[in-house]
């Protein structure tokens, strides 16, 4: 059956600038890194994708490694464009990057010129696209000099590859500095794409959230669930096996401290009448300069529960206090 969007789909989610841009992001960005790739049926990936962008969710994360297989996920979301979405391209902000390792041999990561240049060049191929919407150098590379990694960002904008360019997981200050070649050289430099959720705060404590407000840029915050864990999954414990994610590892040593911390604020949340995860991502975009959150979901009712944060995203200073002193504690 042809796919028609929903029409109401611009009124189930807010949307934020970044910055002074023209770019506007959902307040929610649908990203594909393990949920939707080559392990997962092509039907299901497609009913959760357009169920996001029925549901207001017109961004896409993606990366050149996501899958698991590396290129998988961007296979996926390219079928979905194929098949569907491609009507609807002036609406999308598709993002990918580059970085993390993608093919054989030392310039199959990081962030060198040929590296990011050929990286994108592979994801257009893959997504069937002309153009993506941001581009971003996945990681620090601590070998190649910053302005080459910078120049080459540069250049996909001015080949019309990409509208803007993002980096993510840089710090604070590595921010800055690539930053600052970026005014140097107009280029239309978007934000940071980082982990930031309850239970790892670094974006605030780094000072990286003022850095991008100084540039004119936003921070696009992964893992809002911390993988999961921020939802009621895993209340009663987080078994041993849970695949976090490096940025936050710290968990894997304080597991029953977590769990407790879990537990108080799902009962703030029971209180607002919402889930943990949406109480989670109201916290989040609680502050402007997180521009959109990035969610991984692999099943619509968890796709809808997270969009439902949007039926209460206001904290008051009270419940604000409260959940500090559960994260602090
Ligand atoms: P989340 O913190 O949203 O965690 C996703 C996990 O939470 C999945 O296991 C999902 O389960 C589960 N989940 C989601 N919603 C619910 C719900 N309502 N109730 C219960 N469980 C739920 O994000 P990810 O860590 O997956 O990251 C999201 C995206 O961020 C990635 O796809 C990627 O685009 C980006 N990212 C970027 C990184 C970078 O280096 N730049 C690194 C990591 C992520 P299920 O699959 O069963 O639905």
């Amino acid at each position: 059956m042809v796919y028609a969007a929903d029409e109401q789909r611009y009124e189930k989610l807010p949307y934020r600038r970044v910055a002074d841009s023209g770019l506007i992001l959902p307040a929610l960005s649908f990203g594909l890194w393990r949920n939707l790739g080559d392990e997962k049926p092509l039907a299901n990936s497609r009913e959760v994708m357009l169920k996001a962008f029925d549901n207001g969710i017109f961004s896409f994360d993606n990366a050149s490694n996501y899958g698991p297989s590396n290129g998988t996920a961007e296979e996926t979301f390219g079928a979905v464009f194929q098949s569907d979405l491609k009507p609807y391209r002036n609406e999308l902000v598709i993002t990918t990057k580059a970085g993390y390792h993608m093919w054989p041999g030392p310039l199959g990561e990081f962030s060198g010129k040929k590296p990011l240049t050929a990286s994108l060049d592979l994801s257009l191929q893959r997504m069937h696209l002309d153009y993506v919407d941001i581009f971003y150098a996945h990681r620090w590379d601590p070998n190649t000099n910053l302005r080459e990694t910078a120049e080459a960002l540069d250049l996909l904008v001015r080949q019309g590859k990409t509208l803007y360019v993002g980096v993510s997981n840089y710090t604070a200050e590595q921010t800055a500095a690539i930053a600052e070649i970026f005014d140097e050289l107009h280029t239309p430099f978007i934000g940071n794409q980082v982990s930031y959720n309850m239970l790892n705060r670094e974006a605030e404590t780094t000072g990286l959230l003022d850095v991008l407000d100084a540039h004119h840029a936003g921070l696009i915050a992964y893992g809002p669930l911390a993988e999961g864990l921020l939802t009621d999954r895993y209340l009663d414990g987080i078994p041993a096996d849970f695949p976090l994610h490096r940025t936050n590892s710290f968990i894997a040593d304080n597991r029953e401290a977590y769990v407790a911390k879990l537990n108080a604020l799902n009962a703030i949340a029971q209180q607002r009448g919402q889930t943990l995860a949406q109480l989670a991502m109201a916290w989040l975009l609680r502050d402007p300069r997180v521009t959109s959150i990035v969610i991984g979901a692999s099943s619509v009712e968890h796709l809808l529960d997270n969009v439902r944060v949007a039926d209460n995203m206001t904290l008051g200073a009270e419940e604000l206090a409260a959940i500090e002193s559960i994260l602090n504690d």
